[in-house]
């Protein structure tokens, strides 16, 4: 299928990493829609920046997931809304089981009744759990330690007996640390509440905040704190195209991790903040976080090789870059 003919529907396209998408997949000549329930996502970003067709609604609103597929000739959905704060699922399951999984498995049943049968699926590197080999490889076994990443796993279960019996094909990306904007300014990371590392960081330089926490400083890894495999989210945003195209070209249902095979402490994105930034950013040792593994790095080697997905800002200094540039524009 050529790109400029297909349309492209993309749940969860007003939120960070799917909006990025969007800008990817329109940049490469897709028409797309977006699902969103406006929950967490950003309408002005929609409306002013992608400038594409947005549907307000849930994705377990069946009669108006057929509306869609029988008004819309869509060639391919990537699902990316979701619940992803990992401590609200530890608190609240019902909500990530009820949204992540039956919302899911609404949506890919109106897939299968309108007979649509290519999926891309936002995974997670959580649905490791705490891996004992590293960098983690798509084969290492999957043991999540928290509701959301268990969410993320049953909904890989379901693709996987989807495509045995109805021929849906699939690529589910098992994303590390996405983190960084748009190189352009144009979008970027804003969620509210927000939890990850990099965007409190940057709001404590920007004055927003008083001080950033590090969270556990007696972890067993050179400077005590916790390492991650962070990813520039247009780097994400490009290899969903890629998946999509791979999936255009008849290719069979695959998994894949996306990260960069290097991890960084939280004291080494800090470290790159305060470069960034010029800043002094004030800094206050915590307890650990329930529910977070010392280290989490991940082999893309599989992603590299099927889908020739090269990341063009694998450089921490890129994404805290990139992220500053677009935190000091929304927070003018
Ligand atoms: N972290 C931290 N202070 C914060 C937020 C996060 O020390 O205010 C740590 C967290 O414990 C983890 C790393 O930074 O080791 C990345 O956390 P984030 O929430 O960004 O992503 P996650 O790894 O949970 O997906």
């Amino acid at each position: 299928m050529s790109p400029g003919k297909s349309t492209i529907l993309v749940t969860g396209g007003a939120g960070y990493i799917g909006s990025h998408t969007v800008l990817a997949l329109k940049r490469a000549g897709y028409d797309v829609v977006i699902l969103d329930n406006l929950v967490y996502g950003h309408r002005d970003l929609v409306e002013k920046v992608l400038q594409a067709e947005i549907v307000v609604g849930d994705i377990s609103d069946r009669p108006l997931l057929d509306r869609l597929f029988q008004t819309k000739d869509i060639a391919a959905v990537m699902h990316f809304s979701a619940y992803a704060y990992v401590g609200e699922s530890v608190i609240e399951p019902a909500k990530y089981y009820r949204n992540n999984v039956l919302g899911t498995l609404c949506l890919l049943e109106a897939m299968q009744a309108a007979g649509v049968k290519k999926f891309v699926f936002s995974s997670t590197c959580a649905t490791y759990g705490v891996p004992d080999v590293m960098p983690i490889m798509e084969d290492h076994p999957q043991d999540p330690i928290n509701p959301y990443g268990a969410s993320k796993l049953m909904v890989e279960r379901i693709l996987a007996d989807f495509d045995v019996a109805y021929g849906l094909k699939s690529v589910c990306f098992r994303y590390f640390n996405a983190a960084g904007a748009d190189p352009d300014g144009l979008l970027g990371e804003d969620h509210s509440p927000e939890t990850h590392l990099i965007p409190l960081v940057l709001l404590t330089a920007l004055g927003k905040r008083e001080s950033i926490s590090i969270f556990g400083t007696n972890y067993p890894t050179p400077d005590g704190t916790c390492i991650r495999d962070y990813i520039h989210v247009t780097d994400l945003a490009d290899a969903h195209i890629l998946g999509l195209e791979y999936l255009f070209s008849a290719g069979n249902s695959e998994v894949f991790n996306l990260g960069n095979g290097s991890g960084f402490s939280v004291r080494e994105v800090i470290e790159a903040a305060k470069l960034v930034t010029g800043k002094n950013i004030k800094v206050v040792k915590c307890d650990r976080r329930p529910g977070d593994p010392p280290i989490l790095i991940g082999s893309a080697q599989k992603a590299r090789k099927i889908l020739d997905w090269k990341p063009q800002y694998p450089h921490i200094k890129d994404i805290v870059a990139h992220a500053w540039q677009w935190h000091q524009k929304r927070h003018k």
